[in-house]
């Protein structure tokens, strides 16, 4: 009997100390769900942070982590619609799914910028619902981390006060960062093209200029009459500076730089993008340093 009972504690025990199953989408979540729940936590990552966040390949090790996770953690605004709908569905795990407490979608708090007049994927837009790349603005950073800590503490009460305080220790570090990165930026009037729209959030925040992007739309690949278009506003209004992302290729960045004599210089928009980009603060620290330089 007794052995039965020290047997029950230690399963008690353990139970408690489990760390909760989560799976993310992307590896900025990874990183920040980290920093929050430190070792109350188990994380499955389903992008890779090299891959168009909008097209990750359907992975069946994705599946297997999200039919046994406890909580399965989006972006959203749409972004991960072409393969995370799919895979939580698949995994028929009912506690994951939309509208139970195991499903976080963190966008509930983002006011969307490039709302379409239009709001459908007619055409291929993939940002039907509005921008969704606000994951690059710090001061969503922020509302991720926080985010993240409640629902932590929601589905386990017993360190609620833990995650929160490590929630507020980490916004309260970015917004030590945001101040210098802001400075670094700071009256340089930088104007720019992009791959892809997903830099709205970012050059809202550090007041930067997108002039345009190669994509006539969002996900939709450039024509001839396109790369003209903008290669002559570029040169009326001066854009010195074409950033590519890294999963692009950089045949249409090189031949916009061939013709306005502007320079290409390879970001991440993705922890893990480029080697450097290796966690959330090194993945602005990267950017800012992009445009600074
Ligand atoms: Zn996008």
């Amino acid at each position: 009997m007794k052995t039965f009972i020290t047997a029950l504690l230690l399963l008690a025990g353990w139970l408690h100390a489990a760390p909760l199953n989560i799976v993310v989408t992307l590896p900025d979540l990874a990183d920040i769900t980290r920093q929050v729940g430190g070792d109350q936590v188990e994380i499955f990552t389903i992008a890779s942070g090299r891959e168009d966040p909008h097209n990750v390949p359907l992975k069946p090790s994705a599946i297997t982590k999200l039919a046994k996770a406890d909580l399965f953690i989006q972006l959203g605004l749409g972004l991960e619609y072409a393969y995370a709908p799919a895979l939580v569905k698949e995994s028929r795990n009912l506690k994951i799914q939309p509208d139970a407490p195991g499903f976080l979608d963190l966008s509930g708090g983002v006011r969307p910028l490039d709302v379409p007049t239009n709001l459908d994927r007619k055409g291929g837009d993939v940002h039907p619902n509005g921008n969704s790349h606000y994951n690059i603005d710090p001061v969503y950073g922020q509302m991720i981390a926080r985010g993240i800590a409640a629902k932590l503490g929601q589905m386990r009460p017993e360190s609620a006060a833990l995650f929160k305080a490590n929630g507020e220790r980490y916004a309260a570090m970015l917004q030590g960062r945001i101040v210098a990165w802001k400075a670094k930026l700071a009256g340089r009037s930088i104007k720019f093209v992009s791959y892809h729209p997903d830099l709205s959030y970012f050059a809202a925040r550090f007041g930067l200029t997108q002039v345009g992007t190669i994509q006539p739309k969002p996900g939709v690949e450039p024509g001839p009459r396109d790369i003209q278009a903008l290669a002559q506003t570029m040169k009326q209004q001066g854009v010195k500076l074409i950033v590519k992302e890294s999963f692009y290729s950089d045949r249409i960045p090189n031949q916009l730089a061939q013709i306005t004599g502007a320079k290409v210089v390879n970001i991440p928009i993705l922890v893990n993008g480029t080697p450097a980009a290796k966690d959330y603060v090194a993945l602005i620290d990267t950017l800012v340093d992009a445009f600074a330089k």
